[in-house]
């Protein structure tokens, strides 16, 4: 039996990405229809009974800060989530908009080409050159008390408080400071102008998880690359003119 841990290790991940979210508020990264909590929406736990923040939840989050930006810089991206407006199919593209993505993506010999975006995130047709650990918070269950809040829903229309509709949500418990600790592993093939369009959307990352106007699930970063390479800079400055002037 080959343990998944050792085929993303052996992976010939050279490069990978250490994360620490910094929970600065109370965090609610919740999953409906969990049982074990009284809560209408308990926090997602591993089989350990650790609180997390599943892998696929940061990517998705990355993915969009990154199209934001690339589209702020008026780099041609596909439109995601839906599989036909996404690469390598884009229905509804113009023709003038399809020959700019030809321009600036096809490469020689190659019929098949895939925005910036699904090159690092992948699509139904490319694999994800980005492999994302869930984020885990590695303090004991036993010290984390259940943290219960609740809310009513409001009439969006009548603007007061909907009668019999009050919930529960599970959260982290608040001002713990807690940490949730991962990794986003880098593929081979991963482009390089994608790297430092990884860091500033992780920049802009302010908040996870629901009820962020309410004050949940606001947190900073800390992180720090990894090469097996050491005398490879994690972004080189090839990347860094690729990012910057306009193309
Ligand atoms: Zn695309």
């Amino acid at each position: 039996m080959i343990p998944l841990q050792e085929l993303v290790n052996n992976s010939n991940s050279s490069e990978t990405i250490d994360l620490i979210a910094m929970i600065d508020t109370a965090l609610c990264v919740g999953a409906g229809g969990s049982t074990g909590s009284l809560a209408d929406k308990p926090i997602v736990r591993n089989a350990e009974g650790k609180l997390l923040i599943p892998a696929s939840q940061l990517k998705g989050r990355l993915r969009h800060e990154c199209e934001k930006l690339a589209k702020g810089l008026k780099w041609e991206v596909c439109q995601s989530p839906v599989a036909t407006t996404m690469c390598p199919q884009r229905l509804g593209l113009s023709d003038t908009d399809e020959e700019k993505f030809q321009q600036l993506y096809q490469k020689e010999d190659e019929e098949q080409y895939h925005c910036l975006i699904c090159q690092m995130f992948g699509n139904p047709a490319l694999p994800s050159r980005l492999i994302f650990d869930d984020l885990i918070c590695d303090e004991s269950p036993d010290n984390l008390p259940e943290t219960i809040r609740p809310g009513v829903t409001i009439n969006r229309r009548l603007r007061t408080a909907e009668a019999e509709k009050l919930y529960y949500l599970e959260t982290s418990p608040p001002n713990a400071e807690l940490e949730f600790v991962g990794k986003i592993h880098i593929q081979p093939g991963f482009p390089e102008e994608g790297k430092p369009l990884l860091i500033a959307a992780l920049k802009h990352i302010n908040a996870l998880g629901g009820s962020k106007s309410a004050g949940l699930g606001w947190l900073h970063w800390n992180w720090k690359y990894k090469s097996t390479d050491q005398t490879k800079e994690f972004i080189n400055e090839k990347a860094w003119k690729m990012l910057l002037p306009s193309r």
